[in-house]
């Protein structure tokens, strides 16, 4: 039983071939026979097996909801109810959620059945999964290979198809990154359309909940249903959810930009460059605008991500002090030796690296050269964006340098891995709504995306053009 989408399963179900209860059954086998990639951090078979016949029932009394059939992993940052949730670190080791997020609620009110709980990078900082307290998730197409992060468990599983879609987040390329890595779609929509409510918070002005499919219309069904307005976050735009058309005619005479210092990129893939070029020929042909526009921040976009959100990190983590909840050192004896061994135990060296950087940037002194700057660079980044987004449709890009690199590999240097993120985090620096589809086929066997961006609030356009381009494959 193999699956790209739920409209093949609802077939399925209503042609009497397929119930929900086999369904999970099968995706549960699944998940046991490609444990060793370590993509789930708990499953939740028996809840999982009592929901699918709950939904069956459903759907036999023609009742059930616009997920029925949908089968589903979070990221281990999304609160579930009477669920573990622990950003995959240890200083949230067996902590429960009292409530579910919103993205989760509205899932679940369309009878989607959740299957578990899915690795990531610790507090979804990483590009690879290995700063995840519970192991590194490995790649489905390649073992040897990292998954990519910070929802890598997200990305594996549903790559490896064990389960059909997967919820992630997204500060600075944590969807589209591992969706490339693994071949599968991943979305990431404007800033202020999914609440952020019941989201372990990394940084709070970039963080966006997005998901992973194997197909554009699950993706736009699935943003669909969580997005829009939700009192417990005030981030969100009061903007209407337009909702996808994937029946009209095909787009024609699109604005699309490129840029070169992209494609000059010196860590840039040859073969990732040429698929690139292919794609501008392509669109070209078909009778679209493809136009290289000039980009000069490129090369800053990497510090300005890691300054601000850094600084957003170490004021989010401070709320994990060994006092309230998740670890406490059972070494500490007064209280400034709980705040001191309990996060000093408790956290990833990652993590650490990033509360303190965050700390150093916005410390009297360093504030203005380093936070304010980069706020100030942020702004210019944002209306740099718009004002390419005044003559085109969208930008194309690689969604990543290159493919998935070894396993295990030291980095002496952190910031090499930090150039993971060139191509990604412009989206969240701007706000604006990115996607990576998995059009790419390496010669070393890999897969590869590409990566859309659009305006803000552009999702509906976006999604039909990504359609019709996994369309033309
Ligand atoms: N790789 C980026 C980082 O480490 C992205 C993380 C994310 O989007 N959550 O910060």
């Amino acid at each position: 039983m193999e699956f790209n989408s739920l409209s093949q399963i609802q077939e399925e179900i209503s042609s009497g071939n397929l119930s929900c209860a086999k369904l999970v059954d099968s995706y549960l086998d699944r998940i046991e026979e490609n444990k060793d990639l370590n993509a789930f951090l708990e499953v939740y078979s028996e809840e999982a097996r009592l929901l699918a016949i709950q939904v069956d029932e459903k759907l036999k009394n023609g009742k059930a909801g616009k997920l029925a059939g949908m089968v589903i992993g979070i990221k281990d940052n999304f609160c579930f109810a009477d669920h573990t949730v622990s950003a995959s670190s240890k200083i949230l080791e067996n902590f429960n959620s009292l409530f579910s997020g919103t993205a989760v609620e509205r899932l679940l009110k369309e009878d989607a059945i959740i299957i578990g709980r899915l690795n990531c990078d610790e507090f979804a900082m990483g590009s690879s999964n290995e700063y995840s307290a519970y192991g590194p998730v490995k790649n489905p197409n390649d073992k040897s290979k990292v998954s990519g992060g910070s929802s890598g468990g997200s990305a594996a599983a549903v790559a490896a198809k064990l389960c059909l879609a997967s919820l992630g987040s997204d500060t600075g390329g944590s969807i589209r990154q591992p969706a490339s890595f693994c071949g599968v779609v991943g979305f990431k929509p404007s800033y202020g359309r999914i609440s952020r409510h019941g989201l372990i918070a990394f940084a709070s002005s970039f963080d966006q909940i997005g998901p992973f499919t194997q197909s554009v219309e699950d993706t736009a069904l699935l943003y669909e249903i969580m997005a829009g307005e939700d009192e417990f976050d005030s981030t969100l735009s009061s903007k209407e959810v337009e909702k996808t058309d994937f029946n009209k005619p095909e787009p024609k005479a699109l604005r699309i930009a490129y840029y070169n210092e992209c494609l000059d990129n010196e860590n840039l893939d040859p073969e990732i460059r040429q698929k690139t070029l292919d794609l501008i020929d392509q669109l070209k042909a078909e009778g679209h605008t493809v136009e290289p526009v000039e980009f000069s921040w490129l090369d800053t976009m990497v510090p300005i991500y890691y300054v601000i959100t850094t600084a957003e990190a170490s004021s989010n983590l401070a709320r994990y002090d060994g006092v309230h909840y998740g670890y406490r050192s059972p070494n500490a004896t007064d209280l400034e030796s709980t705040y001191k061994l309990s996060r000093t135990e408790g956290f990833g060296t990652e993590v650490k690296r990033r509360i303190l950087l965050g700390t150093f940037v916005l410390s009297s002194g360093y504030y203005d050269a380093y936070y304010g700057k980069a706020q100030k660079a942020r702004r210019l980044v944002k209306e740099e964006t718009q004002k390419i987004f005044e003559n085109f449709d969208f930008i194309i890009s690689p969604t990543t340098p290159g493919t998935a690199f070894p396993l295990g590999q030291e980095y002496k240097d952190p910031t090499v891995l930090y150039l993971e993120d060139i191509f990604t985090v412009q989206a969240n620096i701007s706000g604006i709504p990115a996607i990576s589809l998995p059009l790419g086929k390496h010669s070393n066997g890999l897969p590869f995306g590409m990566q859309l961006m659009a305006p803000a609030f552009g999702e509906k356009e976006l999604l039909e053009f990504s359609q019709y381009l996994m369309n033309k494959g």
